[in-house]
């Protein structure tokens, strides 16, 4: 497997440290009115407070899980880091540098270094084209190869590496495959360019449990192997648990708390991390749950007018007056990060 085998070698040479960083960042998106209303009202515009001030530090080789309710601004966050869309305010930086600052080729090669996989494969593959242009595309353009017999080699190799046979595969299109084997193409394709970093935004949450078992199983062994780092937007904190080393709880645009991924599940400090574990099912009901159960109170507010103070206090049961008014600090102690008044 000459070309990943390469690539692999690359990543695993990189000194260990951060590789990327959000600092910060926050996003805010306009709410349309229609211009009559807005004339008549003759009111400043609303914004969506997607994310609000998130900072956070991705290292080589970390698994980093940033989970939260639908809506808590997680996905949004993942397409700020990855340059799909700009941030209102604060940075990403890639490799030291703000990627808004990139030239050309320095984009070019962030585009390449920086993956997604999606929720779901099937829409993220074009269905009228075979797996081998899927796969050859991307290599056309990042690596200028012009010879056909490379780019079946390199487009091979990358099929075997998630367990696809090319010599059955290659010809064949999207809709001949399950969606678990869809979603092993679409990694393919990422590691076919020598990605170091790949969000992976639910990726087997539109998969039988079987099958997600599998993903998981081979995307763990492709860390391994090639050196990569994940971040993974998930709202599956079994999923967290198996497979992230650090973990960032997001509510509605900010993280409340984050740290290693045994720390939180051991001991959440955070009312809404706390909650969140609770809501999780447990296998056996007969079972009684290891920590308290929390009953969430109020309705998740808009993000359009979040509430002042702490933005969780109208869910949470333990809030008190100060929570109203007073944005909680983040606190860190050792290497975990939480923010609310009441625990130090
Ligand atoms: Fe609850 Fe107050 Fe802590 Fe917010 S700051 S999580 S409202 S106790």
């Amino acid at each position: 497997m000459p070309y990943l085998s390469l690539e692999g070698v690359a990543h695993m040479s990189e000194a260990n440290g951060t590789i990327m960083k959000a600092e910060n960042v926050v996003k805010l998106f306009p709410v349309k009115k229609s211009s009559l209303l807005a004339a008549l009202t003759r009111k400043p515009p609303d914004y969506v407070h997607a994310v609000d001030g998130v900072s956070l530090d991705v290292q080589v080789g970390d698994t980093i899980a940033i989970v939260g309710e639908s809506g808590s601004g997680k996905t949004t966050l993942a397409r700020v880091m990855l340059n799909l869309i700009e941030p209102t305010s604060g940075k990403v930086i890639w490799r030291g540098k703000d990627v808004s600052t990139l030239d050309k080729n320095e984009l070019f090669q962030f585009r390449k270094d920086v993956q997604i996989i999606f929720q779901n494969p099937g829409g993220a593959l074009n269905p009228r084209k075979s797996i081998f242009r899927i796969l050859s595309e991307p290599l056309k353009l990042h690596f200028n190869i012009k010879s056909g017999s490379e780019l079946v080699d390199r487009a091979s190799e990358a099929l075997l590496a998630v367990g696809l046979n090319p010599a059955i595969h290659l010809d064949r299109h999207p809709h001949e495959f399950s969606g678990g084997q869809r979603q092993r193409i679409c990694i393919a394709r990422a590691l076919s360019l020598g990605a170091k970093i790949i969000f992976a935004d639910e990726p087997v949450s539109s998969l039988d449990v079987s099958i997600q078992a599998q993903i998981l199983i081979l995307m763990k062994k492709l860390k391994e192997e090639f050196g990569l780092t994940y971040i993974f937007v998930t709202h599956d904190l079994a999923l967290t648990r198996s497979f992230a080393s650090r973990v960032y709880v997001m509510y509605l645009g900010e993280i409340v708390e984050s740290g290693p991924v045994e720390d939180i599940f051991m001991e959440p400090l955070h009312p809404y991390t706390k909650l969140l574990l609770a809501s999780t099912p447990v296998p056996n009901p007969k079972r009684a749950r290891s920590r308290e159960t929390i009953i969430p109170v109020g309705e998740i507010p808009s993000p359009i007018n979040p509430p002042p103070g702490c933005r969780f206090h109208t869910r949470c049961a333990l809030a008190k007056a100060i929570c109203k008014t007073a944005k909680p600090v983040v606190k860190t102690v050792g290497n975990r990060s939480f923010a609310c008044h009441l625990v130090n």
